[in-house]
């Protein structure tokens, strides 16, 4: 589903575009082929790929935002069609070694928002960045911007298309100016607090979440939003 010139929702289990469990997949242009923000949760990556070529290009590289299952769960997948993994430090440590109470599986089992026999697979990344960096994948610049709280491995990417400035927001910030916290191990209000900064002034345009509709112009206003709430002495406003 093309979103703009270089942007496409390749996957999404809220539109059924993929599998029920997969987040939001992007694709976005680069001067090698398409890079893909997150992969889904792994039943469907064959159609992540297909949706990709027919979009925006053949997929070059494909980046984590967190190690969330419905996230991370398509990587193996990706990497046997020869799409390399690209996650942060810390997502790396938790896709090699990562329990499922670490990774807040056990209670996303209890609440039914995976099924019982659910099993996450640890695997290696390709590659493992440094949040504060800027890399390079496909052709194309990115910055990683650490935003814990929702996750503790919780980065964004940020990049500059000729149709602004896009910003792939994970699960950190969504277009309302909510917040995603949860009652698991490594969601942390206190990180939030700490890392919000990180994405204030960044003139962002597109702002593009791992869940819900994609906001396309002045995304910095969703930051700003949420960096206000989180300023205050109440918790801000969070959904999952
Ligand atoms: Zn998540």
């Amino acid at each position: 589903m093309r979103l703009t010139e270089s942007l496409a929702l390749v996957g999404s289990g809220e539109a059924r575009l993929t599998d029920r469990y997969d987040c939001n997949v992007y694709a976005i242009e680069a001067p090698d082929g398409a890079v893909l923000v997150d992969m889904g949760g792994g039943r469907a990556a064959r159609r992540l790929l297909e949706n990709a070529r027919g979009t925006i290009g053949d997929p070059v590289g494909a980046l984590l935002t967190h190690a969330h299952a419905d996230h991370s769960q398509g990587g193996p997948a990706l990497q046997r069609a020869g799409v390399p993994v690209i996650a942060s430090n810390a997502s790396a440590d938790l896709l090699r070694t990562g329990t499922e109470a670490e990774l807040g599986i056990v209670a996303a089992k209890r609440d039914g928002v995976y099924p019982p026999d659910y099993e996450f697979a640890n695997y290696e990344p390709d590659r493992a960045v440094a949040p504060g960096t800027t890399i390079t994948v496909g052709g194309r610049a990115f910055d990683v911007v650490s935003l814990r709280g929702h996750a503790s491995d919780h980065v964004c990417y940020v990049t500059e298309t000729d149709e602004g400035r896009v910003c792939f927001v994970g699960d950190a910030v969504y277009p309302d100016g909510s917040i995603s916290l949860l009652n698991v191990s490594g969601s942390s209000l206190a990180a939030y607090r700490s890392d919000i900064g990180n994405l204030c002034g960044r003139d962002i345009d597109a702002l593009l979440p791992g869940h819900g509709l994609p906001r396309l112009e002045d995304g910095q206003e969703s930051v700003d939003q949420a960096a206000e709430a989180l300023d205050g002495m109440y918790v801000p406003p969070s959904k999952t």
